[in-house]
């Protein structure tokens, strides 16, 4: 087919979707290259293998007749064990198909036609995609230069008048690896007019979390993921920690079976087994304080990370190159640029000889005048 064809094909499919649909982007994810090797610093996945329950736990279930049934539409065990390990009741917590499926579900929640969502910038880019789906507009606050969110993140409306229905923060943020520390999170909640998502998809990986703030209000909610503490970023699991009368509104929106019967006794099995997250957890947090000492010592600007990833920028080399000059040696990093703050690179911390082979890839491309 030529592409004049292709081009007016393409015409054609956008008369005829929403035209919010016609006029969006569409996310973007990180680079995946299916075979080969590559050394993937680029999507923030945990380069260890997951914890050995979790493949016990799918192999009990395939010798039975399980995966002919539905699964369980709410997760049980998985909401029992959860419970039992954060302290709450089953009734509070709501599992998702990623932690994705249950940002989506937030979204739709919350901000119907003529409200608007509201997060920070630069920030996960997701959230504004979510906000383009539904139709609805996504206003993106810049972070102060340290990080903080100030008084312009809780006023009642948009700079247009429109009332703000959600906000999202992530926290761990990506890129920079940033937390905003929970007795902050919860003045911002207290004057913001509408719930706040805090996504703690690196939650794990911090010195301190918002799940208190869960207990104190129903105007916090906190969502988790399996893709990056648990080491299981293909599995798709995630689960978000609200007041059960929060969680039964959010019932009503999501698919019956968002979730499938493989995953939720993955995921029980793997948030059972505290040893291999307290292990893991320590050995990324080694293998990261390595890195940003070692970008640093390269001259880089390196961001102090709470997260299983490190942001850095350089003063006098442009970031791009170094992105592609990595990639032709089948290293891939995460190229940034956000529109009107500027760019630069966000590094997944991987095993000790990853990181090795990235440093010495990285020092030969910067001695490369
Ligand atoms: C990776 C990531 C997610 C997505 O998690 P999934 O559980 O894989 O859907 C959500 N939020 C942020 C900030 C992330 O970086």
């Amino acid at each position: 087919m030529t592409p004049s064809h292709n081009s007016a094909a393409a015409d054609r499919a956008a008369a005829l979707v929403r035209p919010e649909i016609a006029a969006l982007a569409g996310y973007v994810p990180g680079e995946q290259p299916q075979g080969g090797e590559w050394i993937k610093l680029n999507t923030n996945e945990n380069p260890y293998a997951p914890s050995p329950e979790v493949a016990g736990a799918v192999t009990a279930l395939l010798a039975g007749r399980t995966l002919a049934k539905y699964p369980d539409p709410v997760a049980t065990r998985f909401r029992e064990k959860a419970a039992e390990v954060f302290g709450v009741d089953p009734d509070w917590i709501l599992c998702g198909n990623g932690s994705d499926d249950l940002l989506t579900i937030l979204v739709r929640t919350f901000v119907g036609m003529g409200g608007a969502l509201r997060v920070p910038t630069p920030s996960y880019i997701l959230y504004r995609t979510l906000a383009g789906i539904q139709g609805v507009f996504c206003e993106e606050i810049p972070y102060e230069r340290d990080w903080s969110l100030g008084s312009e993140f809780c006023t009642p409306t948009t700079a247009a008048g429109d009332p703000v229905r959600l906000a999202i923060i992530a926290n761990p943020n990506s890129p920079s690896g940033t937390l905003i520390p929970p007795d902050a999170v919860a003045a911002l909640a207290a004057r913001l007019p509408c719930a706040l998502v805090v996504d703690e998809a690196y939650g794990d990986f911090a010195d301190a979390n918002c799940l208190d703030l869960v207990r104190g209000s129903d105007r916090v909610i906190v969502t988790r993921s399996f893709s990056k503490s648990y080491a299981l970023a293909g599995l798709r699991f995630g689960f978000a920690v609200a007041q059960p009368s929060v969680i039964r509104q959010l019932e009503k929106v999501k698919d019956s079976y968002n979730c499938d019967a493989l995953s939720i006794a993955a995921a029980t099995a793997a948030i059972g087994d505290r040893d291999w997250l307290r292990t893991n957890r320590a050995t990324i947090l080694a293998t990261r304080a390595r890195l940003t000492q070692a970008l640093a010592d390269l001259g880089f600007r390196v961001q102090e990370s709470q997260a299983n990833f490190v942001w850095c920028t350089h003063p006098t080399r442009p970031h791009r190159p170094i992105y592609e000059a990595l990639k032709a040696n089948r290293i891939l990093v995460r190229f940034m640029h956000y529109a009107g703050w500027g760019d630069g690179l966000r590094i997944t911390v991987g095993t000790d000889a990853e990181i090795d082979a990235f440093l010495t890839t990285l020092g030969g491309i910067l001695a490369q005048a």
